[in-house]
């Protein structure tokens, strides 16, 4: 029970990996909020989870939307006491070529991880200073925050911004014992990733099965994914550390694809 009554609120945590870190983190004692664009599908993985004997609620929140996540940080609060853990995990894919993407998709892509990490950031963090009993920000980076890709500019940018961002929250929350850290995973088998292998396939005019071998997982070391239980295991070791050593960091999570 590494994270017995702590209070872990994980975006996106209706599909993929922080729908398997919010299972993890409820065996583990939290008691997690789901927070997903539909309340239907987060109300859904919160029964899940209490069928299974965790505690868990969902909430509806739009992580652009500034009022949705201040309203879904103060309903945790008002819940559960207060907020001591947020996984900021939600995220989107699109592939094209830069000559090709239109500013709206490249706007949306950096407000989705990028105004998404900032304003849920923003609202946890304030209310982890005003209860003073310190709290972990861990950001959903991908091995895409060290890395470039062809055909995920906007992709690429936003997920190297989340370092940036997580080094100035684990420098402003030190005072406060808030740390701040980035999981970056690689090729995790997703309904992010599942949808991006034929649109790689049509615009690389290659196989299905060549993008999964031939750009997948090409500089993985041994040809495999990474799974959303490797990932759940990482979110849980970072946010159950003790101490402030582990701050401002960023841990790659992808079969030796990305070595730092
Ligand atoms: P997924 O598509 O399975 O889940 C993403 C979730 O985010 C969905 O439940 C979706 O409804 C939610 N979401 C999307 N836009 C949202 C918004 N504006 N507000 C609130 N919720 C929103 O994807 P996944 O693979 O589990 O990805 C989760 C995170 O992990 C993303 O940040 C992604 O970039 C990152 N990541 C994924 C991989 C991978 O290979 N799957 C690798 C590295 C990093």
């Amino acid at each position: 029970m590494l994270l017995k009554d702590k209070v872990a609120i994980i975006t996106g945590a209706a599909s993929g990996i922080g729908r398997e870190i919010a299972f993890e983190y409820a065996r583990a004692g939290a008691r997690v909020v789901i927070a997903d664009l539909m309340l239907d599908a987060a109300n859904a993985t919160a029964a899940e989870i209490a069928a299974e004997g965790g505690t868990a609620m969902g909430v509806a929140m739009n992580v652009t939307d500034e009022a949705q996540v201040d309203a879904g940080v103060a309903a945790t609060v008002t819940a559960y006491g207060g907020v001591d853990i947020l996984i900021s995990n939600a995220g989107i894919q699109i592939i094209s070529p830069i000559v090709d993407l239109p500013l709206a998709d490249w706007k949306r892509m950096l407000a989705i991880h990028l105004d998404g990490a900032f304003l849920t950031t923003r609202a946890c963090m304030r209310e982890m200073v005003k209860a003073g009993r310190g709290g972990s920000i861990i950001y959903m980076g991908s091995v895409h925050s060290h890395e470039a890709s062809p055909l995920k500019a906007p992709y690429v940018a936003a997920k190297h911004g989340l370092l940036g961002l997580a080094k100035v929250v684990a420098k402003e929350g030190a005072k406060d014992n808030i740390r701040s850290n980035v999981i970056c995973p690689g090729f995790v088998r997703t309904p992010l990733v599942d949808k991006q292998i034929p649109e790689q396939a049509r615009t690389l005019n290659i196989s299905e099965a060549d993008v999964i071998s031939k750009v997948m997982l090409k500089d993985t070391v041994d040809g495999e994914f990474t799974t959303t239980q490797d990932v759940a295991q990482t979110a849980l070791f970072l946010a159950s550390f003790p101490t402030n050593a582990l701050t401002g960091q960023s841990i790659i999570v992808s079969h030796g694809w990305c070595m730092q």
